[in-house]
């Protein structure tokens, strides 16, 4: 069965792949599909905003979507920078400008202060209708970034399962404990119970 991934973000591409690697799901993406539009996402929830790309997608390709919408929420900011994480310093934004901010906006936040979640919405989509699933991942937001890997704030995260930054994880290590790797693991198990009897 054929379903599109509603990204054009390698960095996300390269995570989702990997969870359905070995599965009888045939992924492609939206870089397959390039007259399908870019989404504003201009929900107020992670669920608003991954809807409104997979059903974006699902209408322009034809084929069932998936979509994920993910936010970064530290305690110490009220949430923040949460539904805005891609664009916590502005439109169009770097990774970098964001953790640089988020470091600017914690500069003086003591360690035990400094915890923060990922949370990660995914959706399917089909012609007749959705279903969703939820992960999340607890840790802090270091003082300064760590490791190469990963994308986004990774540099930045420590989640309550390493010592590690998810910028020092490999891919499969970072899977094994993320948000990502929650909610799609999921959205696998019930695609694999729904269409796969
Ligand atoms: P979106 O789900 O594409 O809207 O992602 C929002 C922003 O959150 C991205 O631009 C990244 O900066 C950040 N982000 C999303 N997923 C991750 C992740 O797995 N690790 C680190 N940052 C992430």
């Amino acid at each position: 069965m054929k379903l599109v991934i509603a990204t054009r973000n390698e960095d996300k591409l390269m995570e989702i792949k990997e969870i359905f690697e070995g599965s009888s799901f045939e992924l492609s993406s939206l870089n397959e599909f390039p007259q399908a539009p870019e989404v504003e996402e201009t929900g107020d929830t992670l669920l608003e905003n991954a809807l409104l790309k997979a059903e974006s997608a699902a209408k322009a390709t034809g084929l069932p979507a998936l979509a994920d919408d993910t936010g970064l929420f530290v305690e110490a900011l009220d949430g923040e920078p949460g539904v805005w994480s891609s664009r916590y310093a502005g439109e169009n934004v770097s990774y970098e400008e964001n953790r640089e901010l988020l470091l600017k906006n914690l500069n003086n936040v003591p360690e035990a202060e400094r915890t923060a979640k990922f949370v990660t919405v995914a959706v399917f989509v089909d012609e007749i209708g959705h279903f969703k699933a939820e992960g999340e991942v607890e840790g802090l937001i270091t003082s300064e970034p760590r490791g190469t890997n990963g994308f986004g704030y990774d540099p930045l995260f420590q989640s309550i399962y390493s010592e590690k930054t998810f910028g020092e994880l490999t891919r499969s290590e970072k899977r094994a404990f993320s948000h990502r790797g929650k909610a799609f693991e999921e959205i696998l198990r019930i695609l694999d119970t729904k269409f796969l009897k």
